[in-house]
């Protein structure tokens, strides 16, 4: 550039730089530098273009869950962070952040990083020009440590952590943390949350094993409000000491070299590898799903994110969807609710403005007849009247996609 700006040849020389489509991108300096991969994967420092979960392409739909609670039970947070502070959770009663099980107060600081690490992947604040961007931008993270200094807890306190989060109303809860042992304390207190439209994420645990056959808990947990999540790479390959399982592993979302907040000053920032920075990610993923669809009971949105994931040839038969996450394709399948408004026949089907859909009719819930396609309006509704409906025999409906 420089010589041929000396050259006097030309009025002036630049980079070709490279371009894309719009879609939405913050202005945090290490999503911009590419340092966040898994968010936007265009071949940066050795990866693999489109190794990522699409965050652009999802922000462009949705980016903000400022309705949902996240809990985060692990070592706490830093929650005076710079890229955190005004994303945690504060008790209406005290102006706190949180829970110790530890102490039993309501002072949960991180004196380990792993919890204020999760804490940025999952909702950092995102287009402040600081640090990361988090999954979701606006996002309201609790933190309830039980993990000590060295990262050790017990179920018990893990327990507590879980009824606190439970009681003051989070949504998600993520588990980054496990052990051979099952518990039933803690499998019944994930299950009984289950009640509440609980989700859970948990890690599936980073001993490079198979955990069909030597299970993780709680993420090997046959619950259906709970998510086993395991961990890939840059190159979209499963992380080297990532836990697998055609069964009790769900699917995998990125989780090495992930850069997020750390905990030893505000302005503190690291890397880091494993399945809890994985399931994190899940985590992030299922608060904007569940902004978007806050009736919805959490196997359904668990479903959404299984039948979105990519497949891939290094996931094939190491999880149930046999696939690394992807949260545009989650975020874009559309809602589908039929509300019968006035018998005989009046329905109104409610979806994606714009989207197709396909309603059906049945009398026997099995066989399906097709009544009529149409578009969704910009209110994301169809009104249909069916003519030839009676009441008996009685008659369902049901919208899907497309064709
Ligand atoms: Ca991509
Ligand atoms: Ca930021």
């Amino acid at each position: 550039m420089a010589r041929y700006q000396a050259s006097g040849l030309v009025l002036f020389a630049e980079p070709d730089y490279a371009v894309s489509a719009a879609s939405t991108l913050p202005n945090d300096p290490r999503f911009q530098d590419g340092t966040q991969w898994w968010l936007n994967n265009y071949g940066q420092n050795g990866g693999l273009p489109d190794a990522d979960i699409d965050a652009p392409e999802a922000w462009d739909i949705v980016r903000n869950a400022s309705n949902v609670i996240v809990a985060i039970v692990d070592s706490g947070i830093r929650h005076t962070h710079e890229d955190l502070a005004a994303n945690l959770w504060t008790n209406p009663l005290d102006g706190t952040h949180g829970f110790n099980a530890l102490t039993g107060n309501h002072d949960p600081w991180d004196d380990n990083g792993h919890g204020s690490h999760l804490a940025g992947i999952i909702g950092a604040v995102t287009d402040n020009a600081k640090g990361v961007a988090g999954l979701a931008w606006r996002v309201r993270l609790m933190a309830c440590k039980f993990l000590d200094a060295a990262g050790n807890g017990f179920n018990s306190d893990a327990m507590a952590s879980i009824e606190f989060a439970r009681t003051n109303g989070a949504h998600i809860i993520n588990l980054s943390w496990g052990g051979s042992e099952f518990s039933a304390i803690v499998s019944n207190v994930i299950w009984s949350a289950r009640a509440d439209g609980i989700l859970f994420t948990a890690a599936a645990g980073n001993n490079a094993q198979n955990t069909d056959v030597l299970p993780f808990y709680p993420a090997s947990l046959a619950l259906d409000n709970l998510v086993a999540v395991g961990a890939s790479t840059r190159t979209d390959a499963s992380w080297s000491f990532s836990n697998y399982g055609a069964t009790n592993v769900a699917l995998f979302a990125p989780g090495a070299a992930i850069y997020s907040t750390g905990f030893t000053n505000d302005f503190h920032y690291a890397s880091r590898n494993g399945t809890s920075m994985a399931a994190a990610v899940v985590a992030g993923a299922l608060a904007l799903l569940r902004e978007q669809h806050p009736q919805a009971p959490a196997p359904q949105l668990i479903e959404r994110l299984l039948t979105s994931v990519d497949a891939l040839p290094a996931f094939a038969g190491r999880c149930r969807s046999g696939g690394r996450l992807n949260v545009r394709k989650a975020v874009d399948r559309p809602a589908i609710a039929v509300i019968p408004e006035v018998w005989p026949v009046q329905l109104r089907i409610t979806g994606v403005p714009g989207h197709r859909y396909l309603l059906t009719a049945s009398t026997n819930l099995n066989a399906w007849t097709a009544l009529r396609t149409n578009f969704a309006d910009f209110n994301g509704d169809w009104v249909y009247e069916d003519h030839t409906s009676t009441n008996t025999p009685l008659r369902f409906y049901q919208a899907l996609p497309g064709p």
